[in-house]
């Protein structure tokens, strides 16, 4: 901005009025020295106002009028008119050069004011583009976050077990946070670590948690807060309405983590949810082909299958290897006798016997309707005697329906009585009619 000059302004009309008094007092004094001394003092105490800008111009224009005025006081009459005139006319032309000068002077301002102005301009601009700078560089970070999240989405939808869903998830979230600690808590004995306060926070507001600073957050206990923890994300994984996990990550640095970094695990989460949902109803899948729908027990493909590979690491480990087949005696007569629901009950009933009296690695099949199998590994045929003896013994002790049923059983040993899966089975079959012809409620192992 211009600041007004006013000494610049208002000094050529001061002069003007000295030099009227200037007049008026050489003709009272009348060529008294003292009288032109007093005006001259009084024009180098008015000058200043005058002669910061252009000294030499205002100084010539004293000398002038100090010569003048010397000048008037030897003169008279029409002279010292025409000596007044010249002073006069003197500091008029010094006013009319600081006339021009001002507007100079104005100008040169003025400019100056634009170059200051448009150096906060493109101070202003700088300052902008550095701000946008940044925010490009968040913008390219986030960009490349989400195009990671596109990659993490792929894998982990490819994904067809729980345990490699748990171990992809945490790399995948330590890859796309940049962190190194990411973690999961299952709430299963099994777990790397026990649920803290901030799990236990999640489970209870069933929602995801994220905290810039751990000092400053008023929802929990600053003394439980462990000190090496300073910013934390935690996001619940949900399976049919209930939490099955968390995927935590936490900092030692404040501020560490963003709304926008939740929002990434929770994309994350989202997508290992609807693995975690493929998975189950693959299983379930899975089972309701290899489980029969009535007995619970395996079908008898399932059956054939695993008694290959049975055969196969018994004969790699040189371990026994039994099969029982059993078949239930009379059993038409029992559905015809009491209905088919009852015989259903049996069924399930005897299915229940069978698994109770087998370990964890045996394999229990329903052969086909009323006969079932099993495979017991690691069995010699003495123990495996023993079981079929205990199998025979408690079904003929339960009561179905008032009634005691019975069944039959054949036994087949490998390496003993054969070495390949269908001699085995045969061996079994014949040994189950044999024991069907001799009576049933039987068990035959040898022949
Ligand atoms: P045996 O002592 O010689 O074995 O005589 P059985 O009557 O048990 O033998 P059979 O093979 O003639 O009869 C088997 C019966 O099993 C025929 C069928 O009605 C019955 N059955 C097969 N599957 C099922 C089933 O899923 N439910 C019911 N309730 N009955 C079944
Ligand atoms: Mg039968
Ligand atoms: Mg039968």
């Amino acid at each position: 901005m211009i600041k007004t000059n006013y000494k610049k302004t208002f000094g050529p009309i001061i002069i003007l009025f000295t030099f009227l008094t200037i007049t008026v007092l050489s003709f009272v004094f009348k060529n008294n020295f003292v009288g032109m001394f007093a005006l001259f003092f009084l024009l180098i105490i008015i000058s200043p106002s005058m002669i910061s800008e252009l000294l030499i111009t205002d100084l010539i224009a004293l000398l002038v009028s100090l010569t003048g005025l010397i000048g008037m006081s030897f003169t008279d009459g029409v002279e010292r008119f025409f000596l007044l005139g010249e002073i006069a006319a003197v500091w008029g032309f010094v006013w009319i050069i600081h006339l021009f000068n001002d507007r100079a002077k104005y100008r040169e301002a003025e400019n100056k004011n634009k170059l200051t102005d448009m150096a906060a301009e493109i101070e202003k601009t700088k300052k902008e583009f550095f701000a946008n700078k940044i925010k490009l560089e968040k913008i390219s970070l986030r960009i490349a976050q989400y195009k990671n999240l596109t990659f993490a989405t792929k894998e982990i939808t490819k994904i067809d077990n729980l345990q490699e869903l748990k171990e992809k998830l945490k790399n995948i979230t330590k890859w796309i946070l940049k962190c190194d600690n990411a973690r999961l808590t299952t709430f299963l004995p099994t777990d790397d670590r026990p649920p803290d306060i901030f799990d236990a926070w999640v489970v209870q507001k069933q929602s995801p948690l994220l905290i810039a600073n751990t000092l400053r957050d008023y929802r929990f206990d600053y003394s439980s807060i462990p000190k090496s923890i300073k910013s934390i994300i935690a996001v619940p994984i949900f399976h049919n309405k209930n939490i099955i996990g968390i995927i935590r990550t936490d900092s030692q640095v404040e501020n560490r983590f963003l709304q926008e970094d939740m929002v990434v695990v929770s994309l994350l989460v989202g997508v290992a949810e609807i693995t975690v949902e493929n998975i189950t109803l693959l299983e379930k899948t899975k089972d309701l082909s290899i489980i029969d729908g009535l007995t619970g027990v395996y079908v008898r493909k399932f059956f054939d299958e695993r008694l290959h590979q049975e055969i196969t690491r018994a004969s790699r480990f040189k371990t026994p290897l039994c099969v029982i087949l059993s078949d239930i005696d009379h059993f038409k007569k029992f559905n015809d006798t009491y209905g088919h629901q009852q015989g259903d009950e049996a069924l399930k009933r005897f299915s229940l016997v069978l698994k109770n009296n087998c370990r964890e690695m045996d394999i229990v099949a329903r052969y086909g309707g009323e006969e079932f199998a099993i495979i017991l590994p690691e069995t010699s045929k003495n123990e495996c005697m023993e079981i079929a003896e205990n199998i025979r013994n408690n079904f003929q002790n339960e009561i179905i329906n008032g009634q005691h049923i019975t069944v039959s059983i054949g036994i087949s040993a490998y390496p003993d009585d054969a070495t390949e899966h269908s001699q085995i089975i045969r061996k079994a079959d014949e040994r189950l009619y044999i024991a069907k012809s001799t009576g049933r409620n039987k068990i035959v192992w040898k022949n």
